[in-house]
C-alpha cells in the first residue's frame, strides 16, 4: 500500500501511516476520522484499505427480498414496517405463496432469497421450518439468508428452545445465513429510545456468535443518524470488530442510514450525504478484520451508493426486486434494481463489477439443474410488475 499525495499532505497523515504499517486504529483514531474536516482525505484512506482487500473490484448479488409478514408483537419506535392484526394493511404469506415468488425469481437468475418479517404473534415454528424446506426443495443451490437476531429469539421463545438450539433446527431445515438486520446501535440508552423491547446489543452479538459457532456466516449492520452520538457509533463498530476477532464469521458490514418518515422518533437532522459517506469510510478503515463493506443502495439511493464506492465500499448489494422496509420508512429509491443497472453503476464508478454469492464469493457456474439464463429485459418486466402491484 503506497500512501498517495493527498494523504501525505493531510492532517490524517499519522493515521495513514498507522494503517499503512498494518496497525489497528483505536477508538480515538476513529473519532479523529469523524472530526477531520477533509472528507476526501478520509475517503482516500478508506479507498486505500478497500483496494488492499479487493483491488479494483466491486461486487453485487442477484437476489430477491421476501417479507413473509409485517405483523409484529413489538412496536420499535423507528419502525415503519410493522403492523398489528387490527391494521388493514397487515399481511402474511403462506408457504405456497413464498414458493411461488421464489420460482418466479429463479427465472431472474437469483442466487439468494433474503427473507425477514416481524415477530408474528401466532405462526408456529413449523411454518418457518416448512418454508425453508420447501424452498430448498425448489432449488437446493439457492441460498436462504433469513431472519434477524430478534426473530431468532422470538422463534426460540415460541418453540420453547434455547437460542442455539433453534439456530441448529433452522440450519438443519435449510438456513444458509443469518441476516445482519436489527443491530441498530448497541448502546442501551439509544436502544431504549428507538427500539424498546427489542433484544439487547449483547443478545444480538450472542446470536451471531452462536450462529458462527455452528459454522454459519452472517452480515452485520449499524443503523445510524437518529439519536446516537459519534461515540455510540464507534463503540458499536468496536463490538462488531471484537466479535469478528473471535469468530471470523462476518462476511460483510452494512451501514444503514436512518430513514425518518412514518415513525415516532424526533430526529431533526437525519443523516446527510456527507455523514453517510464519512460513516462508510470510517467503518471501512476501522473494521480492519472485515473483508467487505456494502453500500446499501436502497438506503443511500443508487447515486450516493455509487459515490460510496470511492469512500471505502466494495459492494452495492443486490437486485432485491421487492423492498418494503426502507420504502415504508420514506426511502425514495425504487423497490428493486436490475443486474444491468448495478453493473452499470459499478463500471461508471471506475470499478470492475463482479457478481457475488451470499458469502461475497464470485459466482461460479451452477451445477445440476440450471435456471433460465438471466435476461435483463425479463428482469425489467418482473420489476415493473412488482412496482405496479406493491
Ligand atoms: S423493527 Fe422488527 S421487531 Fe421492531 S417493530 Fe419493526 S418488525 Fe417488529
Amino acid at each position: 500500500m503506497v500512501m498517495d499525495f493527498i494523504l501525505q499532505k493531510s492532517e490524517l497523515r499519522n493515521l495513514a501511516e498507522k494503517v499503512e504499517a498494518g496497525q489497528r486504529l483505536n477508538t480515538e483514531d476513529a473519532l479523529q476520522l469523524y472530526r477531520t474536516p477533509d472528507l476526501n482525505a478520509v475517503g482516500r484512506l478508506a479507498t486505500m484499505v478497500s483496494e488492499q482487500k479487493v483491488g479494483n473490484q466491486a461486487s453485487y448479488i442477484v437476489n430477491r427480498y421476501i417479507n413473509y409478514s409485517n405483523y409484529c408483537i413489538l412496536s420499535c419506535q423507528f419502525c415503519s414496517f410493522s403492523r398489528k392484526k387490527r391494521n388493514d394493511d397487515g399481511f402474511e404469506l403462506s408457504v405456497e405463496e413464498i414458493v411461488t415468488k421464489a420460482k418466479e425469481s429463479l427465472k431472474l437468475g437469483i442466487t439468494e432469497l433474503h427473507i425477514v418479517g416481524g415477530l408474528h404473534p401466532t405462526l408456529p415454528i413449523s411454518y418457518y421450518t416448512d418454508m425453508l424446506k420447501a424452498l430448498k426443495a425448489v432449488d437446493s443451490e439457492l441460498k436462504l439468508k433469513c431472519f434477524t437476531a430478534v426473530e431468532i429469539y422470538h422463534l426460540a421463545r415460541i418453540s420453547k428452545k434455547t437460542m442455539p438450539e433453534i439456530l441448529a433446527i433452522l440450519k438443519e431445515a435449510g438456513l444458509d445465513s443469518l441476516t445482519g438486520g436489527g443491530a441498530e446501535i448497541f448502546e442501551k440508552s439509544v436502544r431504549k429510545a428507538i427500539a424498546k423491547g427489542k433484544e439487547t446489543g449483547q443478545e444480538y452479538l450472542d446470536a451471531h456468535r452462536a450462529w458462527h459457532q455452528l459454522g454459519g456466516r452472517s452480515t452485520c449492520t449499524m443503523l445510524f443518524g437518529h439519536v446516537e452520538t459519534l461515540e455510540d457509533r464507534i463503540n458499536h463498530l468496536s463490538q462488531l470488530r471484537d466479535l469478528q476477532d473471535e469468530t471470523s464469521g462476518f462476511t460483510g458490514f452494512i451501514p444503514l442510514p436512518y430513514q425518518p418518515e412514518n415513525n415516532s422518533i424526533p430526529v431533526t437532522h437525519p443523516p446527510t450525504g456527507n455523514d453517510i459517506l464519512r460513516t462508510i469510510a470510517v467503518s471501512r478503515i476501522f473494521l480492519d478484520n472485515f473483508d467487505h463493506l456494502t453500500a446499501y443502495w436502497v438506503g443511500l439511493g443508487m447515486k450516493l451508493a455509487q459515490v460510496a464506492l470511492s469512500y471505502g465500499a466494495d459492494d452495492l448489494h443486490g437486485t432485491i426486486v421487492e423492498e418494503h422496509i426502507f420504502n415504508m420508512a420514506g426511502a425514495d429509491s425504487s423497490k428493486g434494481s436490475t443486474e444491468a443497472s448495478l453493473k452499470k453503476a459499478i463500471i461508471e464508478a471506475g470499478r470492475i463489477p463482479v457478481q457475488r454469492n451470499t458469502f461475497y464469493e464470485p459466482v461460479r457456474e451452477r451445477t445440476g439443474k440450471s435456471p433460465e439464463a438471466p435476461n435483463d429485459s425479463f428482469s425489467e418486466s418482473v420489476l415493473k410488475n412488482n412496482l405496479a402491484s406493491a
